[in-house]
């Protein structure tokens, strides 16, 4: 349990206006080697590991690695272990469970029912982060307030209850067009599937490109309506977030 959660209203008041950066370093100077940052390789994460890199802040990274992936991500992961010098902690799920799961389900038991699709989610997303979160104090996620409506009012750090930790989410005042125009601007790779539709980019079965999105634009479309699109919208949680103001990533 962080010792930091009883600060985390005047954390939030203190950097109410404050740039990412500066959330960055505050996060990197009171949690030190008990921070981490989650990192899926979207646009958001990219930024995020554009600043961490600029301002030369040595925080370890982790991704999931659900063994379903679009082949670009796994691009965008080598463009930024090669740009940024980066080494990314990968965890993939139990090699046991995800076997037992295929044996009993079929590979594509997500279609079947939404305990199907969040017990796949559970085994490939939510007990890998569990691991990668052990003996941490706070996370940094991309999460931003203007993704969805159960993101508003997002605040910069955040409790989160299910790991007893810390979240911060120095993006959260970041809109779509804030995102691309730093993209631009400091020429940071991104994924390609940006580029084809997709706002919001998970494992390849789950998420689809979402008719009319265009990039910075996220007035257009439900940005997070690619990512299993055949639920019904109050369903979309994958457990990475139980209980906060951000839902699945
Ligand atoms: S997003 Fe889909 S493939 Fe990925 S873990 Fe969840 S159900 Fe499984």
């Amino acid at each position: 349990m962080s010792a930091h959660l009883d600060h985390l209203e005047s954390f939030n008041q203190r950097f109410a206006d404050a740039d990412a950066q500066d959330i960055l370093a505050f996060a990197h100077e009171t949690f030190g080697d008990k921070l981490t940052m989650a990192c899926s390789f979207g646009v958001e994460d990219m930024v995020l590991l554009h600043l961490l890199s600029e301002a030369g802040l040595k925080v370890r990274v982790f991704t999931l690695d659900t063994g379903r992936l679009p082949e670009s991500t796994y691009i965008v992961m080598d463009q930024a272990r090669h740009r940024y010098k980066m080494e990314f902690d990968v965890y993939f799920p139990k090699t046991e469970v995800v076997e037992a799961l295929v044996r009993l389900k079929g590979p594509q038991s997500y279609f079947d029912s939404v305990d199907n699709r969040k017990e796949c989610c559970r085994i490939r997303k939510v007990e890998p982060l569990s691991r990668a979160l052990s003996g941490k104090q706070a996370w940094i996620t991309g999460l931003r307030a203007a993704q969805s409506v159960t993101r508003r009012g997002l605040p910069v750090f955040e409790h989160d209850e299910g790991h007893g930790m810390v979240k911060v989410n120095p993006l959260t005042r970041w809109s779509e067009q804030d995102l691309w125009d730093f993209v631009q601007q400091h020429n940071v790779p991104f994924n390609r599937l940006h580029d084809e539709g997709y706002p919001s980019i998970g494992c390849a079965p789950c998420t689809r490109p979402v008719p009319g999105y265009e990039k910075g634009r996220e007035d257009l479309v439900d940005i997070r309506s690619g990512r299993w699109w055949w639920e019904s919208p109050d369903q979309k949680e994958c457990g990475l977030h139980p209980g906060s103001k951000g839902s699945a990533q």
